[in-house]
């Protein structure tokens, strides 16, 4: 982790950085967040988060604690000062610190921001990528809600636990028709034996990844076919190819899933593509 976070206004040493204990985030979860990949210190995506992080806040009637400018000058900021290039930042907005109650403060609370960068070993992560990575599946047991990007994470916590035991890199959540929805923080993607994309589209309970927005552009524009429609995982392994994405796994090959490989357990040409596709288009738009 970084050497230095913002916390309300200040940069602090990461070891000295607190919130209050009454932060309704703390307390209640009642706080989104939002994760930016940084590409040579720059944030990917830009437009696609702050878009989210505006809704999740809206949906939520969090205030939007400073204008995006100048969010966006306090993200470089801590990026800058914890000198990582290629890494993640990490931005935290809860409703704010007051006395504990399940409705909102009725005095004038502003939203508490925290932020932390964390660098990314490339070489490592492409060492991964090139391998592939196993999934565990799981039954889904979140919200209704999946949309808002809450630090509610705790059914996501468990399902990652539940994989880092399996020696698995990510869980995918089944619902009760038993179809993939997301995995606990990436979205799920196959590769149909005849070449066609397939993702769940967004009007399922799940988060609308900035990655997979992204991806879904750059597919269109290499004029792949894709197909925005649910997959079991018995359709997942009879597949040619499986992947994630996600602002910390970018584009991440899939080889397995339960323990069994998806087509020939390799990394196929498909996800192998979209992932250099991807960290091209993200490397040369980032801000
Ligand atoms: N789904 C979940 C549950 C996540 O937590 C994440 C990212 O953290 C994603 C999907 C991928 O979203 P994005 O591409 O915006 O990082």
């Amino acid at each position: 982790m970084g050497r230095i976070a913002y916390v309300n206004g200040a940069f602090e040493r990461h070891g000295d950085a607190v919130v209050h204990i009454e932060d309704r985030g703390y307390q209640l979860a009642d706080a989104v967040y939002e994760v930016w990949a940084l590409f040579d210190g720059k944030l990917a995506d830009p437009e696609g988060h702050f878009a989210r992080l505006e809704r999740s806040l809206s949906e939520l009637r969090i205030d939007m604690p400073m204008s995006r400018a100048a969010l966006t000058v306090v993200l470089r900021e801590a990026v800058r000062r914890n000198r990582v290039k290629e890494g993640l930042v990490y931005l935290q907005v809860s409703r704010g610190v007051a006395p504990r109650d399940h409705a909102f403060p009725t005095d004038p609370t502003p939203p508490s921001v925290v932020i932390t960068v964390k660098g990314v070993d490339r070489a490592a992560t492409e060492a991964k990528a090139a391998k592939g990575v196993s999934v565990i599946t799981t039954q889904e047991n979140r919200w209704g809600r999946c949309d808002i990007k809450t630090v509610g994470l705790l059914p996501n916590a468990l399902a990652k636990q539940a994989a880092r035991e399996k020696g698995a890199a990510e869980a995918w959540f089944v619902d009760e028709l038993g179809f993939v929805t997301e995995g606990a923080s990436s979205n799920a993607w196959i590769v149909d034996r005849d070449g066609t994309l397939r993702t769940r589209d967004t009007n399922a309970n799940i988060l609308r990844g900035v990655t997979r927005h992204t991806l879904l552009d750059l597919i269109r524009d290499q004029g792949l076919k894709v197909d925005e429609r649910p997959f079991t995982p018995a359709e997942a392994l009879a597949a040619s190819e499986a992947f994630i994405t996600g602002a910390g796994s970018l584009v991440l090959p899939v080889v397995a899933v339960d323990g069994k490989p998806v087509g020939d357990g390799k990394v196929g040409p498909v996800a192998k593509r979209l992932r250099s596709l991807y960290i091209e288009r993200a490397r040369a738009t980032a801000i």
